[in-house]
């Protein structure tokens, strides 16, 4: 069972680790957060979660839509600077799902719905920095140490490492449920307000290293307003609002912007890739719908 395997393996590698520094340093913000989780497990959890998510879900491949996927996910992939990261990026055939995620260990997947809000190049930019800035800033491997932490974690942990100790069963049934929170806290709940607010900066940083314009980034807000006719889309569910989202971002776009110009592209990155008449009418496959 998967939950026993996670379990195991964060046993396992929590022995090692657990007693290492827990507060770590967050990317670009420089945030100091509580952090027991190791990466190395993050990173399982992050691998294990994409391939059963992916399982259900069509693939487009092998179009200019795929191949802009790469491009912009390789180049966000360099700014973030991950050794350990085994990235990929998938783009998933679903015009009518307005989301995209990176999991633990730089796993990617954006859907064709979410093409005609980002719209261009550097919008994609801007998206997948945010989603990567969830990741690198171990965004759910805090909430994991916050909810283990929450239910007496730390201290069962120990005992549940330590062989020879005797644990009641309400012990063993709170260590269970801590470990058994993996893939769901870690993983698959909407992120808090603060976490976003943080990924968007790490994604406008990301994205500005790379070569894209980072005002890009306010736009891609408005049109994610009047896609969704001011509702909320699910991957930003617990978001802060439009406004406050545009007023965090220029706060740090003076410093985005020194970053750009440093690393521009010469290429037209604003150009519109992809509208909504690109995906009505359900034709395509995935394939084209690319504006030359
Ligand atoms: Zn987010």
């Amino acid at each position: 069972m998967r939950v026993r395997q996670l379990s195991r393996a964060l046993a396992a590698t929590l022995i090692g680790s657990v007693l290492l520094s827990a507060c770590v340093k967050v990317p670009v913000t420089g945030r100091r957060q509580f952090n027991i989780i190791p990466d190395g497990l993050m990173r399982q959890l992050g691998a294990s979660t994409y391939t059963s998510m992916l399982s259900s879900e069509t693939i487009s491949k092998g179009n200019d839509n795929a191949k802009s996927i790469n491009t912009v996910g390789n180049a966000i992939a360099k700014a973030a600077n991950q050794k350990k990261y085994d990235w990929e990026f998938k783009l998933i055939q679903d015009n009518d799902t307005l989301n995209a995620w990176c999991l633990p260990g730089g796993k990617i997947a954006v859907y064709t719905g979410l093409l005609p809000v980002v719209e261009n190049e550097a919008g994609l930019a801007f998206v997948m920095g945010h989603e990567v800035g969830h990741a690198t800033a171990h965004h759910g491997a805090e909430r994991m140490s916050q909810q283990l932490a929450a239910l007496g974690g730390m201290a069962g942990l120990y005992l549940y490492l330590d062989q020879k100790s005797e644990l009641n069963e309400k012990q063993k049934a709170l260590i269970v449920a801590a470990m058994g929170l993996g893939v769901e806290v870690g993983v698959l709940l909407p992120f808090s307000r603060a976490h976003e607010k943080e990924a968007d900066i790490i994604g406008m940083m990301y994205m500005a290293k790379s070569g894209y314009p980072p005002a890009e980034s306010k736009k891609v807000w408005d049109r994610m307003e009047a896609a969704t006719g001011g509702g909320i889309p699910a991957f930003i569910s617990t978001h802060p609002s439009n406004e406050k989202r545009k007023e965090n971002l220029e706060e740090w776009m003076p410093q985005a912007k020194k970053r750009y110009e440093r690393n521009k592209l010469s290429r037209n990155t604003q150009q519109t890739l992809w509208t909504n008449a690109d995906f009505s009418g359900g034709g395509g496959g995935g394939g084209g719908g690319k504006k030359k």
